[in-house]
């Protein structure tokens, strides 16, 4: 039997099961041998009836005793069967499966797996222990996903048969790194992972297929990133007395982290290779000076940037801090966003493309294709897990090979960035500007919150600003979380009564928004309530307290950068984190908001709790499914794939010597990656 060969030489299929297998896309043996367990089962021992606990699952073997097939009012069938071992008897019930009375009978041996409840086993999993059952019982047994009109034995035999072929499998994972990690050939992997001999063979073949995932995936980004430097981009010219013009345009020291940072993208933006960079840091690390501090070289070397932001608050503030910082120089800096009135647009444009703008600064709007460029440089992408790799693109492609810099809100934990930024090269800001306090946080419940809104008050008397956060309501969940609107409203007419507070959600129009933001800003209003459109970049110094309403509803990160917002102006500051429905697991997460400032810790316990695809919260993340790696546990191993794939092509950048891998990634990957120079 060969791989490719049809599934329909396969023993024990009935005609009905092979038409299912094909419509489930299991065509080929090959199909089929990757068919993984969906799980193992240990039935090499079982337990004695009589030591079985109500409500554990378990599994017995016992021999028949009683069959009865019960008819009932609603002529719905129930089987019952009584089963019996050294130790005691138990009885077990299936409905609605009426042929099974007939096919169980009085002295046959049976192994069942389920869960004990009144004394009874219902609905459990069973096998018929006869001659042919050595592939069913005593041993760890694969559980397949079954597909419709197969049955779990059935299948069993047929891949147990397909294994015949699993030697023949072209091997894609170099036998250097075989031997380098001391893992299974593949066939071998295979026979492990279906029918393992015992636990260690079972283990040995599960990091085998997870190695492979992550080895696959890593070769996709390192040849990614090696596209995107195959041509030479712009070369910057850097030198002392631009360093010190630029210098002299912060309002602050850099610190250590920051200008760490910049010597990385100095270097990046002076090299050949276009600059492909991440800039990961903590809220409030101070990221866009990072940004600026790039922006400026490009610009010295008379070419364009764009800095995209991902909301129209966010793109204001920063036009307005870079314009601040650069009064009196003669770099031109723009605002781009959807309200821009359309003769300002008109004038933005022209100058854009006749280069008389140096720093167009924007929101989504800078992606339509009448934005046009003299000469774009560099493209900054601020907050960047709220863009698609596509939105990115299409900016990228306004200039020839500009230099990239993307930044993060939050630190994102390791693996994700290895995996989703895994094409690109990472700098670190992990230290704050001196003088940060980490806000005092406490997780209270709603009935609670009396303490949180007097904090807030006493605040405010002392001139300070707060935020009062409240999350999105879609439509089809329940209101129980209260909309930013109607906790305003509340709040105003209350306990807020003689503050001023103001309102911003995604449903307020631009132009109120931003007169309320004006307004918040320079101490007009004391509290501003709003969603999660705060959430990210919001600068205001002079904010101390920030609750934050049906906080169970937030993922880590986002209160996280939510409590970025305060503790920014060197005095004490609070987080109130009010929970709706305190739930012992979400009890547990927002315990950590009390225990860690460290947005890098946080950021771990939030993939470790809600895994990688919720991480992000959006499916723009570009993350790939995995079916044996998991990216909340298996760093060290995609680290190791990540060092393996840089290694193998530093020496054969071809994969000349590597042919079955090479049809291995371009089976899984293209289309999805530039596979610069294997194909
Ligand atoms: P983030 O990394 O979250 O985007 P920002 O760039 O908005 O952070 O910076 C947060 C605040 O810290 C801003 O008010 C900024 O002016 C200030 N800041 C940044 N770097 C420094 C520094 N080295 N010293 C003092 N303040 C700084
Ligand atoms: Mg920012």
């Amino acid at each position: 039997m060969r791989p490719d060969d049809s599934v329909q030489l396969l023993p024990g299929l009935t005609p009905g099961a092979l038409r299912a297998l094909e419509g489930g896309s299991l065509r080929t043996v090959k199909d089929l041998l990757w068919h993984l367990p969906r799980r193992h089962e240990d039935r090499t021992s079982f337990r004695p009836i009589a030591s079985l606990k109500e409500g554990k699952p378990a599994i017995v073997r016992g021999t028949v005793e009683r069959v009865r097939s019960v008819r009932m009012r609603n002529r719905r069938t129930f089987v019952t069967v009584v089963v019996s071992d050294d130790s005691g008897r138990l009885e077990a019930r299936w409905f609605n499966l009426p042929w099974l009375a007939k096919s169980l009978s009085a002295g046959m041996e049976l192994v069942m797996y389920g869960r004990v409840k009144d004394g009874k086993i219902s609905q459990p999993e069973f096998e018929i222990v006869d001659s042919d059952s050595a592939l069913h019982v005593g041993r760890i047994v694969p559980i397949y996903p079954l597909t419709k009109g197969v049955t779990m034995r059935a299948l069993r035999m047929a891949i147990h048969a397909a294994l015949d072929a699993a030697s023949e499998l072209e091997d894609p994972l170099p036998q250097e790194i075989r031997d380098k990690r001391a893992l299974p050939a593949l066939g071998d992997a295979m026979r492990g992972v279906h029918f393992p001999a015992d636990r260690a063979a079972l283990e040995s073949a599960k990091e085998r297929l997870r190695y492979d995932e992550l080895f696959g995936f890593q070769m996709a980004v390192v040849l990614q990133r090696r596209y995107q430097r195959r041509e030479p981009g712009f070369t910057h010219r850097f030198g002392q007395e631009l360093e010190h013009r630029i210098l002299a345009r912060l309002p602050f020291e850099l610190t250590s982290a920051q200008s760490r940072a910049i010597a990385e993208i100095r270097d990046d933006l002076c090299a050949d290779a276009p600059m492909n960079r991440l800039l990961q840091g903590d809220v409030g690390s101070g990221k866009t000076a990072v940004a600026l501090y790039a922006a400026l070289i490009s610009i010295a070397n008379r070419l364009q940037v764009a800095f995209l932001a991902p909301t129209e608050v966010l793109a204001r503030q920063h036009q307005r801090t870079i314009r601040e910082m650069l009064a009196g120089s003669d770099v031109a800096v723009e605002l781009l966003v959807g309200s821009t009135k359309a003769a300002e647009r008109r004038r933005i444009l022209g100058a854009l493309a006749a280069g008389e703008v140096n720093l167009l600064v924007g929101t989504h709007a800078l992606l339509e294709p009448s934005v046009e460029f003299d000469q774009m440089g560099l493209v900054i992408v601020d907050e960047q897990h709220k863009f698609g790799v596509r939105q990115r693109a299409k900016l990228i492609r306004k200039g020839r090979r500009p230099d990239v810099l993307v930044m993060t809100a939050t630190p994102i934990p390791r693996s994700l960035a290895l995996t989703a930024f895994g094409d690109l090269d990472v700098s670190v800001i992990d230290e704050l500007p001196p003088g940060r306090r980490p806000a005092t946080t406490k997780v209270c419940s709603a009935a609670r919150r009396g303490p949180a809104y007097k904090t807030l008050r006493a605040e405010v008397l002392a001139g300070r600003q707060a935020f009062v956060i409240y999350p999105l309501v879609e439509e089809s969940e329940e209101i129980d979380a209260g909309s930013a609107e109607e906790g305003f409203a509340l709040l105003r007419d209350g306990p807020l009564c003689d503050l001023r507070v103001g309102l911003v959600t995604g449903r307020t129009p631009a132009a109120e928004r931003d007169e309320t933001m004006r307004a918040f800003r320079s101490g007009a209003l004391d509290v501003l309530v709003g969603t999660t459109v705060l959430e990210v970049g919001v600068d205001v110094p002079n904010a101390s307290v920030i609750v934050v309403e049906s906080a169970e509803r937030f993922g880590l990160s986002t209160l996280h950068q939510l409590r970025g917002r305060v503790g920014r102006g060197g005095t004490d500051a609070y987080c109130f984190l009010v929970a709706t429905k305190l739930t012992a697991d979400a009890k547990a997460r927002l315990k950590i908001m009390e225990q860690t400032s460290d947005g890098f810790r946080i950021a771990e316990e939030d993939l470790r709790m809600r895994g990688p695809g919720e991480f992000f919260g959006t499916r723009q993340h570009g993350l790939p499914e995995f079916r044996v790696a998991d990216l909340t546990r298996d760093y060290d191993a995609l680290r190791r794939a990540r060092e393996d794939a840089f290694e193998l092509l530093a020496l054969d950048p071809k994969l000349a010597r590597q042919p079955a891998l090479r049809v291995e990634l371009i089976r899984r990957f293209a289309g999805r990656f530039d596979l610069y120079d294997i194909g």
